[in-house]
């Protein structure tokens, strides 16, 4: 037995995320997120929706909510947004990773929100400040159970959804990303080095919008999972 890690105050806990057909955990390492990657949503957001450079963001791995929680509204906000994504939980990673071997690190899938603070986020940008303040807060990425690719294969196209008490109110598909899954991972290599553990949320479709405590909302990705949770 190795010697337990002596620590000064006890050891924050790892964030994991449950997997389809095994009582085996994901560890979490980092949380990455592509800003405005469907273009249909660039342009709701008041945006180019040509193909620029892709961006990003992170989120805390602590930050996640797994499946069967509800959302507590946060603090500070009067304008929280949710926004679908597709995610991806890497088993291996590396730095200038090529698009073509970018897949073989994807260990699965799964299904997310990006919950928002919009109006932090809108007074953030206005300011040229970081958008933590508006991304980055407590239980703010909601995550399905990962469906691994040895189950379920590569996610490229299907449909991606979002119901906002009962009301379909995001309805895209994947093969709208302006940045293919292949090459997000490439371009996120290429500005970091990526590990497993890491998971991606690969942006939103249109239709994003406000929630209020009380609302239900329902999500999901084509043949990834589906993820469905209260507004509290
Ligand atoms: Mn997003």
């Amino acid at each position: 037995m190795p010697e337990p890690i002596a620590t000064v105050i006890p050891l924050p806990q790892p964030a994991l995320l449950p997997v389809d057909g095994t009582a085996a955990l994901f560890p979490v390492r980092r949380v990455y997120c592509v800003g405005r990657n469907y273009a249909d949503h660039a342009i709701e957001m008041g945006h180019d929706p040509n193909r620029e450079p892709p961006f990003f963001f992170q989120k805390n791995p602590d930050n996640l909510l797994s499946q069967g929680n509800d959302f507590p509204y946060p603090p500070l906000s009067a304008d929280v947004h949710y926004e679908v994504e597709c995610v991806l939980a890497l088993k291996s990673g590396g730095a200038n990773i090529p698009a073509e071997k970018a897949l073989d690190c994807v260990y699965g899938y799964a299904v997310g929100i990006d919950f928002t603070r919009r109006d932090l986020q809108g007074e953030a940008k206005k300011a040229g400040r970081p958008w933590e303040v508006g991304k980055a807060f407590e239980y703010s990425a909601p995550v399905s159970v990962i469906a691994p690719v040895e189950r379920i294969g590569h996610a490229s196209s299907g449909a991606i959804w979002l119901d906002l008490n009962g009301k379909r109110v995001q309805d895209g598909n994947l093969d709208q990303m302006i940045w293919k899954i292949p090459e997000i991972i490439a371009e996120l290599s290429k500005l970091f080095v990526l590990a497993p553990g890491d998971v991606i949320m690969t942006g939103t479709p249109a239709g994003v919008g406000a929630v209020r405590k009380g609302d239900s909302i329902a999500c999901g990705v084509e043949g990834v999972g589906t993820l469905s949770l209260s507004v509290v």
